[in-house]
């Protein structure tokens, strides 16, 4: 394994919720809690969990697009939460996020051309003719003509405004991309073309990417690693081929068996998971899973279980592993 290229440490987001006529803090919706994994460099560490789980918001902490709680996030052997407004804003080049809605995230205002190039101008990468020639160049390297540089973004398919955001993110040369749920919002038909693209563009510039997604079928092809969270915590982390052929951890059991299989005569062993996700404001004592799993015994609400290696280079919290 290569060395990691950044490195998250006990992270933690806690948002406060505050009431009554002073606006005091009530309580605190526990969104990440403790959560650490390494991200090594020209890998995608897909990280997986049902809505609400804490993983857009654990992407955008590290991004300091939230600020954390605590923790550390080390990158280039710094600390990024120690970082100062400029020196955060000059590492923010080599950091970049392709968000989930591609209708949302592009100003409706500005041109394909003003879009891309604005990073660019803003990181002293390139100015004047040779920004609109770096431009239209990632145009064409996204799949998109670089005719398309004086259109707007209410132009384009959402499959193309994905691509624009792509192309935004790779306009400033990062080494590290969040990839934020990048093909929900799409079609299906567009997803694998986008998660192809994303798949390229990694072996042709070394990218390292951070790629969140709520199914576990959308991360399957293009993951290394993948890791599952759940309420807050991830609870396994494991090479995808190991990951999905012998997962270890209920919660993965459970979302794994809830996959569809293009196989009519295929034998699946369903786990039908009762309830609701407990609410991250009050999550459950010690396993946060336990009010749901189907394996539950007596220590999983008494004690929370260690995270924890059960085969080479796959890890996870449960007590009876
Ligand atoms: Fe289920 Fe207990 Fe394992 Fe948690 S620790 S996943 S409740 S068996």
């Amino acid at each position: 394994m290569k060395a990691p290229v950044l490195q998250v440490q006990n992270l933690t987001k806690h948002f406060p919720i505050t009431g009554g006529l002073f606006s005091r803090v009530t309580d605190q919706v526990r969104a990440v809690d403790n959560v650490s994994f390494d991200l090594y460099q020209g890998e995608t560490l897909g990280l997986v969990g049902e809505s609400g789980c804490g993983k857009s918001t654990t992407g955008r902490v590290i991004l300091r697009l939230l600020e954390a709680t605590s923790g550390e996030v080390i990158f280039e052997e710094k600390n990024i939460f120690d970082l100062k407004r400029e020196e955060m804003r000059m590492l923010r080049q080599k950091l970049q996020i392709i968000f989930q809605d591609p209708y949302a995230s592009l100003n409706p205002r500005m041109t394909v051309g003003q879009t891309i190039g604005e990073a660019m101008e803003i990181h002293s990468i390139a100015t004047g003719v040779s920004k609109k020639n770096r431009t239209k160049e990632l145009l064409e390297v996204v799949g998109l003509n670089p005719d398309y540089y004086d259109r707007y973004a209410h132009e384009f398919s959402g499959g193309q405004r994905q691509r624009i955001g792509i192309a935004r993110a790779l306009a400033v040369n990062p080494s590290v991309i969040v990839c934020d749920e990048p093909v929900s919002a799409l079609d299906v038909s567009i997803q694998s073309q986008v998660i192809n693209l994303l798949e390229d563009l990694q072996k042709e510039y070394g990218l390292t990417y951070l790629f969140i997604a709520h199914d576990l079928s959308v991360v399957k092809h293009i993951s290394d690693r993948i890791a599952v969270m759940y309420l807050g915590k991830i609870v396994e982390i494991g090479a995808g081929s190991d990951l999905y052929s012998n997962p270890l951890h209920p919660y993965t059991k459970a979302l794994l068996s809830a996959v569809p299989i293009p196989d009519p005569d295929a034998m699946i062993d369903r786990i039908v998971l009762e309830g609701d996700v407990p609410s991250p404001i009050n999550p459950p004592e010690g396993c946060r899973f336990h009010t749901r799993c189907p394996f539950a015994e007596e220590i999983c609400s008494q004690e929370e279980p260690v995270f924890k290696e059960h085969r080479e280079g796959h890890q996870a919290a449960c007590h009876i592993l």
